[in-house]
């Protein structure tokens, strides 16, 4: 059995894996009629600069989501995110290959996801994520709900929520204190 506190699993986390729909954005998207590669969504600049605080405490940062979306590998371009992984209906393929690839362990890794197509990532993961306008199943089923919706900060708020676990985030946010 696992008895670690929530406190060690973040601690052992070396990978944050984010679904993209409903966690990086609202989940709504904007279709205009013109096609797939058309349709709008809206990323959360404080999300941005969340992954960009891990990144600087050296804990990877990739995505796996279903569809696939040209202001996906936009933004996570932009980001420095080089582990994205799109039209993943089975994302728990995305997912073996992508840790593999790491050689990381299950209990290494972090998800966060939204709706009923992440839950069997949630079950593997070392520490499950959830927003707070997640489908309600998913609130049963996670370690951590955040308080901020999807595309409101969620993400932004759970990577301070895990680099305080580890003890990084003091150090990181200190020279934006710096006069
Ligand atoms: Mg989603």
């Amino acid at each position: 059995m696992n008895r670690l506190t929530p406190i060690q699993k973040l601690q052992a986390i070396r990978l944050v894996i984010l679904d993209v729909d409903g966690v990086l954005t609202t989940g709504q998207l904007r279709y205009s009629g013109e096609g797939d590669t058309s349709v709008q969504i809206d990323f959360h600049v404080r999300d941005g600069l969340g992954i960009k605080l891990l990144q600087r405490a050296g804990i990877d940062v990739g995505i796996i989501t279903a569809r696939t979306s040209p202001a996906v590998t936009q933004r996570m371009a932009y980001l420095g995110v080089q582990h994205v992984f799109q039209g993943q209906h089975d994302k728990i393929a995305a997912y073996i290959q992508l840790r593999d690839t790491l050689q990381l362990t299950d209990m290494q890794i972090a998800y966060m996801g939204d709706d009923l197509p992440d839950l069997p990532l949630l079950h593997r993961v070392g520490f499950s994520a959830t927003v707070a306008d997640a489908t309600p199943l998913l609130h049963k089923a996670v370690d951590w709900i955040s308080e901020t919706n999807g595309g409101r900060g969620a993400v932004r708020e759970f990577a301070e929520h895990i680099l305080q676990a580890q003890g990084k985030l003091d150090a990181l946010i200190a020279r934006y204190y710096e006069v």
